[in-house]
C-alpha cells in the first residue's frame, strides 16, 4: 500500500487510474492541474507521483523542475500522451525515474509503480512477504497471516500494519501515522489513529502476549522487530 498523487487533468482518465490503484490497496489523491499537483507534492508525504505532461496552469514537466528544484525526492512516473523521443528524454533529464505512454497497458503501468514502490520502501525486493512475529503479510495478495490463520482486516486497518512491517523498528507519532497512511482531505483525527490501533492489535496480537505494536511513551508507536528463525 501506498499513498499515490495523480496530476492529471483529463478527468475520466485521472477516475480510471485512481479506481485502478485502489483495487491494490493504495490510498490516491488527484490534482487536475499543475499548480495544485506542485502544491500537494511539496506539502504532503506521498511515496509515488503520477504526472502528466500536459497539465492546466503548469506544465508537467514545469512541475517537476520546481519539485526537483525544491530538493523533491519522490519517484516520479511521468503517463503522457505525447510519445516522441524528445519528450521522454526531457521528462528523464528533468528528474523523473520512469516515463510511459498513454494509452498503457494496465499490466505494465502495474509492474512499473510495484518497481518504484520497491526502491521507494525500505522492503525485502525479492519478495512480497513482510513478516514480523508471529504475522506474515502478502503485499501482492494483500493477505495477513496470523500464526498461519488468514485475519479479515478493514482497508485502513491493512493499511496500517504495512506500514508498520515495512517501517518495523521505527517509532510514529499519531499525526505522522495520519499523515501517511489517511488521506489529506480527510477529517479523521489522531484519535481515529488510536482507535485503529486499538482495533488493530485485538486483532494481530496473540492472547496473553505484548503487542507486537508497542506505545513509546510521548513519542507514538511503532512495530516490535521480533527475530523470525
Ligand atoms: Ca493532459
Amino acid at each position: 500500500m501506498a499513498k499515490i498523487l495523480i496530476a492529471e487533468d483529463d478527468r475520466l482518465v485521472a477516475g480510471m487510474l485512481k479506481d485502478l490503484l485502489e483495487l491494490d490497496q493504495h490510498t490516491v489523491e488527484l490534482a487536475h492541474n499543475g499548480r495544485d499537483a506542485l502544491d500537494l507534492v511539496c506539502s504532503f508525504p506521498y511515496d509515488l507521483l503520477i504526472l502528466d505532461l500536459g497539465l492546466p496552469e503548469m506544465e508537467g514537466t514545469e512541475v517537476l523542475n520546481r519539485y526537483r528544484g525544491r530538493g523533491g525526492k519522490l519517484p516520479v512516473l511521468i503517463l503522457s500522451g505525447r510519445n516522441d523521443v524528445n519528450h521522454k528524454i526531457e521528462g528523464l533529464d528533468l528528474g523523473a525515474d520512469d516515463y510511459m505512454t498513454k494509452p498503457y497497458d494496465v499490466r505494465e503501468l502495474n509492474a512499473r509503480i510495484r518497481s518504484l514502490l520497491r526502491r521507494q520502501f525500505v522492503a525485502d525486493v525479492v519478495s512480497n512477504v513482510l513478516k514480523v512475529g508471529h504475522l506474515e503479510m502478502d503485499t501482492a495478495r494483500c493477505e495477513v497471516l496470523k500464526s498461519g490463520e488468514k485475519l479479515k482486516l478493514l482497508p485502513t486497518e491493512y493499511a496500517l500494519l504495512e506500514f508498520f512491517m515495512r517501517n518495523r523498528g521505527r517509532v510514529f507519532s499519531a499525526s505522522e501515522l495520519l499523515e501517511r497512511i489517511w488521506k489529506s482531505d480527510s477529517d479523521a483525527s489522531e484519535n481515529a489513529v488510536r482507535t485503529y490501533i486499538t482495533r488493530l492489535r485485538k486483532k494481530i496480537d496473540e492472547e496473553g502476549k505484548a503487542s507486537l505494536i508497542t506505545s513509546v511513551y510521548g513519542l507514538g508507536y511503532k512495530m516490535e522487530e521480533v527475530d523470525n528463525r
